[in-house]
């Protein structure tokens, strides 16, 4: 069998910004992707995922296959504040294809152990750190607000949420546009930096394909 992976260091929380998705993407669907009808001005959920310190995860860590049944109570708040954007079935570690959730559950839930038990605490904890640290107030009560042509300084938007979460956040940028912002936290749920570029003499960094200038663009139903 496969050796068992180690105990992962930090959680990062990634959220998904639904107006620079749905710019490119190619997938449509009705109901809550992005061919939504209302707009979708905040960021959603992606996933919660275990990290180590040197920059590298673990994956697909035990083989707990994903079922729909043990989050039905959650499934109103999953609809909205994690919807899949793609509205295509995704591929998992254990059970083939299935939705968005059941990619996340068992590619990085099932890794964050002893910290997460099951699958119904996973998707709960991740959905306690999303409403208790709500990162579009956090940049809009710091200037940062959602604009088609504004461009912010990478440095203000990583400063705002340093100084408002108590950490510093990674980002993914696509084409000058925020896709992606990671809050991370310790294994006590506290906030903490995003990974530590004392490693790797420096090269480990927090953000990628991110421009000095970048924008926070609105989503606009196609
Ligand atoms: P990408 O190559 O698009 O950045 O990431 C592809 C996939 O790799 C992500 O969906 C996620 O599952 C995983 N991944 C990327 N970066 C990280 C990371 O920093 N931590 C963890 N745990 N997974 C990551
Ligand atoms: P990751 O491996 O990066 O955690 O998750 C990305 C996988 O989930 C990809 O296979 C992607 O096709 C699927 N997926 C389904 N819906 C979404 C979505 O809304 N956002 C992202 N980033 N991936 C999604």
């Amino acid at each position: 069998g496969r050796k068992p992976q180690r105990e992962f260091d930090y959680f990062a929380l990634s959220l998904q910004w639904p107006g620079t998705i749905c710019a490119s993407t190619r997938h449509c669907c009705a109901s809550n992707g992005c061919c939504r009808s209302e707009p979708l001005q905040t960021f959603t959920i992606h996933g919660l995922w275990p990290d180590y310190d040197d920059g590298t995860w673990p994956a697909c860590c035990r083989r707990t296959q994903f079922e729909m049944d043990k989050i039905l109570p959650l499934k109103d708040m999953l609809d909205k504040y994690w919807p899949s954007l793609y509205c295509s079935s995704s591929s998992t570690c254990f059970s083939g294809k299935g939705p968005f959730w059941a990619h996340e559950w068992e590619k990085h839930g099932t890794c964050s152990a002893p910290v997460v038990q099951d699958e119904l605490q996973y998707f709960t904890i991740a959905l306690d750190l999303y409403f208790k640290y709500n990162v579009t107030e956090m940049l809009s009560s710091g200037g940062i607000q959602i604009s088609n042509g504004k461009e912010y300084a990478l440095s203000d938007v990583i400063d705002t949420i340093k100084h408002a979460f108590g950490g510093s956040p990674q980002m993914v940028c696509k084409k000058g546009s925020i896709e992606e912002l990671r809050l991370c936290f310790d294994k006590e749920l506290k906030p903490r930096d995003c990974l530590t570029t004392s490693l790797m003499n420096g090269s480990v960094s927090r953000t990628k394909h991110c421009p000095q200038y970048i924008t926070l663009p609105k989503y606009d139903p196609l």
